[in-house]
């Protein structure tokens, strides 16, 4: 049973699980991971497209953990809150880290993390956000990236399509060009897409 196969990738449901938490219909990609044939299919389909691409930045985030300790998830419409310990059972921190390292050694780029808050150890930029609910905040190291490098954003998922926007707007404040940005899953309902200024974004999977 496929249940999407897009962009040369066939998922079956197995393989992104959805779970119904607290209201939420969270999009579980730890079951991807969980098929090393799947998981590298993914990167593949990434590398294929941004290999030779001139890209020297790939920058991913951790921003999820900040929304869960801000004690609220933003895309929930009455605000329900869930507590950490679910979040965690779930494993939903710093998704971003788990595609983009990969897709930087395979096209030759640096791989930079976008923290929360008090995370980095050296001087850092700061970008804050506003959600629906409350603010979030990312932070990129000094010196990471330099003006003029050319970089990808990549996460696992867009929803409304904040963090990507600050992601991009820490990038583009240190002169970097942000190329495109790269999602695994887009949950096209929550119109992220159209937030994006007008940036590229390429995704391999469309939830609806
Ligand atoms: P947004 O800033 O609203 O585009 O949210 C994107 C970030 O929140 C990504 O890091 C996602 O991992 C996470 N996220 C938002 N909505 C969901 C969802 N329904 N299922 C899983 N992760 C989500």
């Amino acid at each position: 049973e496929i249940l999407f196969g897009g962009k040369g990738l066939v998922i079956f449901p197995s393989l992104l699980t959805k779970i119904l938490m607290a209201g939420i219909m969270f999009q579980d990609i730890t079951t991807l991971l969980l098929d090393p044939k799947a998981f590298k299919d993914t990167i593949d389909l990434f590398v294929e497209r941004y290999k030779g691409k001139n890209i020297s930045v790939v920058a991913g985030h951790d921003g999820m953990e900040v929304r869960r300790e801000c004690g609220f998830w933003p895309w929930v419409g009455d605000g329900t809150s869930v507590g950490i310990s679910d979040a965690r059972a779930l494993g939903v921190e710093a998704r971003g880290f788990i595609f983009g390292p990969p897709i930087a050694l395979a096209i030759g780029a640096k791989f930079v993390p976008l923290r929360k808050p008090k995370k980095l150890p050296g001087k850092v930029i700061s970008q804050e956000y506003i959600l629906e609910y409350g603010r979030d905040c990312l932070e990129m190291h000094v010196g990471a990236v330099e003006a003029g490098e050319r970089a990808l954003v990549v996460d696992d998922l867009i929803a409304t399509g904040g963090t990507l926007c600050a992601a991009m707007d820490l990038l583009e404040r240190v002169g970097a060009e942000v190329v495109e940005c790269a999602c695994v899953i887009e949950l096209p309902e929550l119109k992220g897409r159209e937030r994006l200024n007008g940036k590229p974004l390429y995704v391999l999977v469309e939830y609806y």
